[in-house]
């Protein structure tokens, strides 16, 4: 129904709402719910909750504060139930909408689900139905993302870090050895006290790499890219089955496309080492471990220094440069670092980055709360001229100023997803802004903000 109904028509679910399964039917696409069936269950003497439906006449007590809850359970009859439920369902629906405005709506699926196994089965088969959630997850969120179940590896937000880190990355700092860290709970991880020790001993001598559950690999480059500083997991020190089978998977990739000198593993036993071992037996390569008992005790920061003996430091103009590529592939496509900043100049102090080109005229920025790049409109030039395949949003002939919304869209491109950089065309214009809806969404609508313009020029 979603695919075949224009995006900016409501859906409507009449008859099947219930203040358990709401969430649920919300997160797969629907837009309008009515309480019929909660009455219903209601007069037939079924008191329902976001966890049970109850026959009235198990309750001693009524789990509930609701106004028709406020009654000696002896007086409460099928009427009041019927009311009750219709209370219940509406404050799950307000939840519902607080969770959509703050971006967390899949965090609260991920425990509600499980109040029924019907549900459970739901939120599975949605994330097997990959593509049609893909379509319509922002690519940036300014939310925290909590990883608290295994269905957290299933999210969009998680597979799509790892296949981009895997597919569209390109590891620049190979010339160096590699040095695998242990995640910390304070994003982004350089922040954190013990990656400042590692900093300390490797001194910009390697290229350091963050393993974690659920994310897989964190390249240092990548460590303020959604969602990589805007996730917080639940660390007990005992790593799954999945997490172990997962973040190997991602790892082997990641090493599969560098061609690093040396490999040195700086992690703690548990799951960290299990891993290690795992892609160091399946690529037939030697890891150095450094650690000892824990990877902050001043005996594995001494072992990891003397690994490192002998390489030369990284010149700030040179990760600086090379970050702001890793950036581009990571969120353009692969071979975007290199075609579009070939011969930047990068100005600032990371994380606050600019990159200019030979004459000083600035082309992009690093925007420092989800670690992408925003494109001025030379940046959107370069990009419209490079191979790397251009997200377009293109017009009808006037120069838009702050948006563009829907009904003035002739088309766009297909895989544009909110968040997305868009470059803006039309004859009366070129512009450059952010993705308020995805592709199908912008040319499907006839109202609604698509584009948040940054720069526009009049042609
Ligand atoms: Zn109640």
């Amino acid at each position: 129904m979603k695919d075949a109904v224009p995006a900016d028509t409501a859906l409507y679910l009449p008859g099947v709402a219930t203040p358990r399964n709401v969430a649920t039917l919300v997160y797969a696409g629907v837009d309008l719910v009515d309480p019929h069936r909660a009455v219903i269950r209601g007069t037939e003497g079924r008191y329902l909750t976001t966890d049970e439906a109850y026959f009235l006449e198990d309750l001693e007590e009524l789990p509930c504060a609701c106004p028709a809850c406020q009654q000696p359970r002896d007086t409460f009859d099928r009427s009041d139930c019927a009311e009750h439920n219709v209370h219940a369902l509406a404050a799950e629906l307000a939840r519902v909408r607080r969770r959509i405005r703050d971006g967390r709506l899949r965090d609260y699926i991920e425990g509600q689900a499980r109040q029924d196994n019907w549900l459970t089965a739901t939120v599975r088969t949605l994330d097997q139905r990959y593509g049609y959630v893909e379509q319509r997850t922002p690519l940036i969120r300014r939310a925290e993302l909590a990883a608290t179940t295994e269905d957290a590896i299933r999210r969009v937000e998680i597979q799509r870090f790892a296949q981009r880190v895997t597919e569209r990355y390109v590891p620049r700092f190979d010339d160096r050895p590699l040095v695998l860290v242990p995640c910390s709970a304070r994003k982004p991880y350089s922040d954190s006290q013990s990656h400042k020790q590692y900093h300390d001993a490797i001194q910009w001598r390697a290229h350091v790499v963050s393993m974690t559950s659920p994310i897989g690999v964190v390249p240092q480059e990548l460590e303020l890219t959604y969602p990589a500083q805007h996730y917080d997991s639940v660390v007990t020190g005992n790593w799954s089955a999945n997490e172990i089978e997962f973040v190997s998977r991602v790892l082997e990739r990641y090493l599969e496309g560098a061609d690093y000198p040396e490999i040195i593993a700086h992690v703690p036993g548990e799951g960290y080492r299990e891993i290690c071992e795992n892609v160091s037996g399946s690529l037939d390569r030697e890891f150095t471990y450094t650690v000892r008992d824990h990877p902050t005790t001043a005996d594995s920061l001494g072992n990891l220094a003397a690994a490192l003996e002998g390489w030369d430091t990284y010149q700030k103009s040179t990760r600086e440069h090379r970050t702001i590529k890793a950036i581009a592939d990571y969120q353009f496509g692969a071979g975007a670092g290199d075609e579009l900043f070939p011969d930047v100049a990068t100005q600032g102090r990371y994380p606050q980055l600019r990159a200019d080109d030979a004459d000083g005229e600035q082309l992009a920025a690093l925007a420092q709360q989800y670690g992408v790049l925003s494109l001025t409109t030379a940046g959107a030039r370069r990009w419209v001229e490079s191979d790397v395949p251009t997200k377009t949003v293109e017009i009808e002939p006037f120069v838009p100023h702050g948006s563009v919304l829907a009904p003035g869209i002739v088309d766009a491109s297909d895989d544009i997803r909110v968040g997305d950089e868009v470059v803006v065309t039309g004859d009366a214009a070129f512009g450059v802004g952010r993705a308020e809806m995805h592709g199908a969404e912008m040319t499907s609508s006839t109202r609604g903000i698509a584009v948040q313009m940054r720069h526009t020029e009049e042609l």
